[in-house]
């Protein structure tokens, strides 16, 4: 794993957990070797990150849309923050440049990245490991939703396997590691169940 992207929220949160995590994660992902690519903002967990990965000599990739730049305060500490022009653009470009997703804690934004690129490992466009850092238990009810998704038929267990679960980074780095992609990752439909 040579680089991990992360999403995560653009805002602090209200514990003071989600913070040292993301901090926690920064630093762990510098010691790894591992390098970051992120959303490239300066505030909020996205910063915190950011900043604890540099400080610890870490390689980071800052990926914003140019709408973005001042609305998120580009974070101009990275030597390396590439400015597109879409969502669309930051998220394909990112998605290219990592071996590996994770969400922590964050809003609709996280989530719809996060999402994205799962439903992209389902269909088979790439075989990256996705993963949700479940901090204090942030994600617990979004888990149990897609426990109950898969319950109810609208999500294949094998599909519903491949979000890795972790709640701290040593977890997160021997889950990635050992990931393997479904070999048949594609829904065929009702029958096939
Ligand atoms: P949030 O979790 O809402 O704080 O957002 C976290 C990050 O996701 C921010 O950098 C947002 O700009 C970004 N974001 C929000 N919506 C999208 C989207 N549709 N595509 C890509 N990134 C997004």
């Amino acid at each position: 794993m040579r680089r991990l992207c992360v999403f995560l929220g653009s805002n602090p949160g209200l514990r003071p957990d989600y913070l040292a995590a993301a901090r926690e994660l920064g630093g762990a992902l510098a010691r790894e070797g591992i390098g970051l690519v992120y959303g490239g903002s300066s505030v909020g967990l996205m910063g915190a990150l950011a900043d604890a990965a540099l400080a610890a000599g870490g390689e980071v990739i800052g990926i914003i849309p140019q709408r973005l730049v001042e609305k998120e305060v580009a974070h101009r500490g990275l030597a390396d923050l590439r400015v597109v022009r879409s969502m669309h653009e930051r998220k394909a470009l990112m998605a290219e440049l990592s071996d590996g997703f994770v969400a922590l804690p964050g809003g609709a934004g996280t989530l719809e990245e996060l999402f994205e690129v799962w439903t992209w490992a389902q269909l088979g466009n790439h075989t990256k490991p996705c993963a949700v850092m479940n901090v204090a238990g942030y994600y617990d009810g979004l888990l149990a939703f897609l426990d109950h998704a898969e319950a109810e038929a609208f999500m294949r267990p094998q599909h519903r396997r491949m979000l890795i679960e972790a709640r701290d980074p040593a977890a997160l780095f021997a889950a990635l590691r050992a990931y393997e992609a479904p070999s048949v990752t594609k829904w065929i439909g009702r029958d096939e169940r």
